[in-house]
């Protein structure tokens, strides 16, 4: 489970992209400019604990995505688009710049837009559509996540149990002789236990449909795929690398996406780059 202080745990995201962008030089933009992203998150997600009330919520969809309060986050929108203006790559920088040129509602509608589907819905293919509203809200969701009560599952589910979103990536943690599974969720990132052999998409169980791929480069990531489906999920194996930080190491494993896209596997859900 990540460190108990919220701030310590945005220190560590900022430090392993620092650690792997000199690791990766083919990943080096990326990484670099995932470091700005994840420091306004962190600042952003400073300002949100600061002004929420103290009760914890009820950990369900309702609670997590309960209204989206935009009062203390709208004031910080602005700086976010210029930010990502300033340090995008030039696709991503051109789309901010345009974005701050519309009015406030525009944004409005795409962050309630979000708010209420993201990672549930497919995400538009292509497009930056949803990078500005799931980067700029993916502080608040979190934090909602983590204060969020947990049921105990009683069973194997393939969406977040808090939030109902699909999951980004596997963890494998370590546990005995060998590591427990966990997913972790695209839109409120807190994990949820799961089966080992089984597809987080289909529910296949039949081992041998369910290739796993693993690069030389990455050894501390696995892609799960799933022949009955032909959706894949990347996990981070933590019992290889345990400095590894999932959001992160994910990031910077471009490579993989150009494999699975030959062999013709979709990601279950992409992560913040579309990558
Ligand atoms: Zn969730
Ligand atoms: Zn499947």
């Amino acid at each position: 489970m990540p460190p108990r202080s919220s701030q310590a745990f945005w220190q560590q995201r900022i430090q392993r992209a620092a650690q792997l962008s000199s690791e990766y030089e083919f990943a080096r933009e990326i990484l670099e400019f995932y470091g700005h992203v994840a420091s306004f998150q962190q600042t952003l997600q400073a300002n949100i604990a600061a002004s929420a009330a103290e009760e914890p919520l009820n950990g369900t969809a309702a609670g997590v995505r309960d209204a989206l309060d935009l009062g203390v986050l709208l004031p910080h929108f602005r700086g976010f688009l210029s930010l990502i203006e300033r340090k995008a790559p030039s696709a991503l920088s051109d789309a901010a710049r345009q974005m701050a040129t519309l009015p406030a509602d525009s944004w409005i509608a795409n962050l309630e837009d979000y708010w209420r589907q993201g990672g549930i819905d497919e995400p538009p293919a292509g497009t930056f559509a949803q990078f500005f509203s799931r980067a700029f809200l993916q502080p608040y969701a979190e934090f909602r996540g983590q204060r969020a009560v947990r049921v105990p599952l009683q069973m194997t589910v393939n969406v977040c149990p808090l939030c109902e979103a699909r999951p980004l990536l596997g963890v494998l943690r370590p546990e005995g002789d060998g590591g427990k599974r966990f997913l972790m969720c695209s839109f409120c990132t807190q994990e949820w236990e799961f089966r080992r052999i089984y597809c987080a998409y289909c529910g296949e169980s039949r081992e041998e449909s369910l290739p796993v791929f693993v690069a030389e480069k990455f050894p501390q990531i696995r892609v799960e795929a799933c022949d009955t489906c032909h959706r894949c999920i990347r996990s981070v194996d933590l019992t290889k690398d345990g400095h590894a930080v999932p959001l992160v190491d994910d990031l910077a494993a471009i490579p993989l996406a150009l494999w699975a896209e030959e062999y013709g596997y979709r990601r279950i859900h992409d992560n913040l780059l579309g990558t």
